[in-house]
C-alpha cells in the first residue's frame, strides 16, 4: 500500500468543517486507529482512494452497492435521467416502477412510501404504529440500530456501539420512557415486557437479522414468537429490513425466515447507491398514511427520479441466481476465515444468515449485544490495519458484517483470503 498523504492533508480541513470532519461518525475509523481515508472513485469490487490506493472494496457503501460500484447498466440509465431533470416535486413514472418491484418481492408489503433515508423510514414506520395502534410505547432490542430518530436511539447498535457512546444527549425523558429494550434473542424478556406493558405497545421492530452489533441471527424461534406474541396482544410488528432487505435473500430476511410482518423498513440496496428509505406494509395500515388518511409524513426530495433509478436499475439486475452468486462467494470467504483462523490461533465466531456474515474475534457464541462485547476490538483493530495494508477495505468496526456483491470474482475472494492470512499473522496477542 502507498501513503496517505493526501487523505491526511483532506482530513485536516475536514475537522475544521465538520465535526471530527465526517458527515457520519464510522466514517471517523476511530476504532481502529486509523484517519478517515477519503474515497475518488469504484469500479466494480474495487475503490480507489485520492493518493491512488485501490482496494477490493466489502463496505460498498455500507450495503447499498450490491452490484459493485459504477454498474454500467446503473450509471447509463442515470446519466438519461440526470438528462431529463434532477427533481420535480411531482409524481413520476419511475415511482411507480419501483414501488412495484418493491410490493411485488416483500411478502409484507402491499403498499410503500418512498423516503430519503433508512433513519426516515423507521421514525415514519413507529409514527404509523402509533397513529393506527393509539398505543404509545414501542419495544426494540438492544444492539439493534434503526437510525438515529429519538425513539430509537436507546442502546443502539452501529456507530453508538463502536463508539461506545451511553444514550444520545438531546433525546428527552418523556420519548425514551416509551421506548422498552430488551436483549435480542431473548423472548422471555419479551414476554415480560409484554406483561408489564401489552396494552400500551405500540409495536415491536426488529432487525431481522441484527447486522449493526456485528452480524447476529435470530435464533429459531425468535422471529416467529415476535410475531405470535404481537399479533396476540394487537401490537405491529416491523421488520427493519433497511440492511437485510434484498440482501439476506431475494424476498428479504421475511422471505428467507418465512416470518411476515405487519410493516417493513427498507433502504441501501432499494436506491442503488443514492438516498433512499422507504416503509411499507398492509394496505388497511397504509391507507392511514396523508393523504388518504391522517397520519402525516411528507418529504420534498421523496421519490426522486435519479434515486428511484438507481434503485429500480439495481433491483431489475437481481434475481435469484445473484443470491445464489453471493452466498457462494460468501461460503468460499468463510471457508478462508476459517482456516486462517485454525492456522494462526485466532479465535473467530463466524455468523451468518444467506449473505450477511460477520466475525467475532472470540471464542464465545454471540447471540446478543452483550455476548458481542466479548469480541477482542484490539485483535480488530490490528486485523483492521493490517487489512488496509493489504488492499482490503472492511467496514472499520468489529460491530458491522461485510458486504459482497455480484461483482465481486473468485480472485478477488482469493486474494482476500491471502490477506486474512497475512493480517492474522501478525496479530500481537
Ligand atoms: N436501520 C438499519 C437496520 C440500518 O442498518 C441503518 C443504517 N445502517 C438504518 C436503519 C439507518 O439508515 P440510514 O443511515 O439510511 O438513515
Amino acid at each position: 500500500m502507498g501513503n496517505f498523504d493526501k487523505s491526511k492533508n483532506a482530513y485536516e480541513k475536514a475537522v475544521d468543517l465538520m465535526p471530527g470532519g465526517v458527515n457520519s461518525p464510522v466514517r471517523a475509523f476511530k476504532s481502529v486507529g486509523l484517519s478517515p481515508i477519503f474515497m475518488e472513485s469504484g469500479k466494480g469490487s474495487k475503490i480507489t482512494d485520492i493518493d491512488g490506493n485501490t482496494y477490493i472494496d466489502y463496505v460498498l457503501s455500507w450495503g447499498p452497492l450490491i452490484l459493485g460500484h459504477a454498474d454500467d447498466r446503473v450509471v447509463s440509465k442515470l446519466k438519461e435521467a440526470t438528462e431529463r431533470g434532477t427533481s420535480f416535486g411531482t409524481s413520476t413514472v419511475q415511482e411507480n416502477k419501483l414501488a412495484q418491484l418493491v410490493i411485488d418481492r416483500v411478502p409484507s408489503i402491499e403498499m410503500v412510501r418512498m423516503v430519503n433515508s433508512g433513519t426516515e423510514a423507521t421514525m415514519s414506520a413507529l409514527r404509523v404504529a402509533r397513529g393506527y395502534t393509539g398505543r404509545n410505547k414501542i419495544l426494540k432490542f438492544e444492539g439493534n440500530y434503526h437510525g438515529h430518530g429519538d425513539s430509537l436511539l436507546i442502546k443502539a447498535g452501529s456507530g453508538v456501539a463502536t463508539l461506545g457512546l451511553p444514550d444520545s444527549p438531546g433525546v428527552p425523558s418523556s420519548i425514551a420512557e416509551n421506548t422498552i429494550t430488551v436483549p435480542y434473542n431473548d423472548m422471555e424478556s419479551v414476554r415480560y415486557a409484554f406483561s408489564e406493558y401489552g396494552d400500551d405497545i405500540a409495536a415491536v421492530i426488529a432487525e431481522p437479522v441484527s447486522g449493526n452489533m456485528g452480524v447476529v441471527p435470530p435464533s429459531e424461534d425468535f422471529l416467529p414468537e415476535l410475531r405470535k406474541i404481537t399479533n396476540d396482544s394487537g401490537s405491529l410488528l416491523i421488520f427493519d429490513e433497511v440492511m437485510t432487505g434484498f440482501r439476506v435473500g431475494y424476498n428479504c430476511a421475511q422471505g428467507y425466515f418465512g416470518v411476515t410482518p405487519d410493516m417493513t423498513c427498507l433502504g441501501k440496496v432499494i436506491g442503488g447507491g443514492l438516498p433512499v428509505g422507504a416503509y411499507g406494509g398492509k394496505r388497511e395500515i397504509m391507507e392511514n398514511i396523508a393523504p388518504t388518511g391522517s397520519i402525516y409524513q411528507a418529504g420534498t426530495l421523496s421519490g426522486n427520479p435519479l434515486a428511484m433509478t438507481a434503485g429500480y436499475e439495481t433491483m431489475k439486475a437481481l434475481d435469484e441466481s445473484s443470491y445464489e452468486d453471493i452466498n457462494r462467494k460468501v461460503d468460499k470467504l468463510v471457508e478462508g476465515y476459517k482456516r486462517a483462523s485454525i492456522d494462526f490461533d485466532i479465535p473467530l465466531q463466524i455468523n451468518r444468515a444467506g449473505s450477511m456474515v460477520g466475525f467475532f474475534f472470540t471464542n464465545e457464541p454471540v447471540f446478543n449485544f452483550e455476548t458481542a462485547q466479548n469480541a477482542n476490538v484490539d485483535y480488530f483493530a490490528q486485523y483492521y490495519r493490517a487489512m488496509i495494508e493489504e488492499g482490503i477495505f472492511l467496514p472499520p468496526s468489529q460491530f458491522e458484517g461485510v458486504f459482497m456483491s455480484t461483482a465481486h470474482t473468485d480472485e478477488d475472494i482469493d486474494k482476500t483470503i491471502q490477506a486474512v492470512r497475512t493480517a492474522f499473522s501478525k496479530i500481537e496477542k
